[in-house]
């Protein structure tokens, strides 16, 4: 499973200093509940963009329940669980700060996920309800999301408050949020 853990650290910062080995496991496994079951149990790598939109590769801490046997990565919050681009560069692509150099270099992909978004949004209000706030049938998909953030705070808060209380993300529902019989 993933959690989404909150760091006050930028990609960059949390690479430079090697966050993933200070990364402490969750008190609760997300799947069986049990306290105090989490071991240390390995790294695996992945991408993320840093603050000018380049591809930059960190190390997530993912950890084995000794209970139910499920392993649980702790995705630090900057990062949008199968999404490449950070948070920040998101919600600043969604306040129309078109200029930013993390933007630009990234506009192609953050485009695509307005779409996707636009495409989930009927299924994610099925499940959220009026959670972020009540959206009107005319409101564009892109100006609801960006009631969500504000909502929220910020787009990572809006990411885990969608992932650790309804089980989805801002794109689609990845088993990976479910509980399940051990692997
Ligand atoms: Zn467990």
């Amino acid at each position: 499973m993933q959690k989404l853990r909150r760091v006050k650290l930028t990609a960059e910062a949390y690479v430079r200093e090697q966050f993933h080995t200070r990364m402490r496991p969750p008190e609760e496994c997300p799947n069986c509940g049990r306290l105090h079951r989490l071991w240390a149990h390995g790294y695996y790598g992945r991408w993320t963009t840093d603050e000018v939109g380049k591809a930059l590769r960190f190390l997530v801490r993912r950890f084995l329940c000794t209970f139910c046997g499920i392993t649980v990565s702790c995705l630090p919050c900057f990062a949008q669980p199968y999404r490449l681009v950070n948070h920040t560069t998101l919600e600043a692509f969604l306040e129309g700060r078109d200029g930013r150099r993390d933007v630009q270099a990234q506009a192609g992909l953050l485009k695509r996920y307005a779409r996707r978004f636009a495409e989930w949004r009927p299924s994610l209000l099925r499940i959220v309800g009026h959670r972020f706030g009540r959206a009107s049938p005319k409101e564009e998909a892109t100006a609801f999301w960006r009631r969500a953030v504000a909502a929220c705070g910020s787009a990572a808060e809006l990411t885990m408050q969608l992932v650790h209380e309804f089980r989805t993300t801002c794109f689609r529902t990845c088993r990976c949020h479910q509980p399940s019989p051990a692997q």
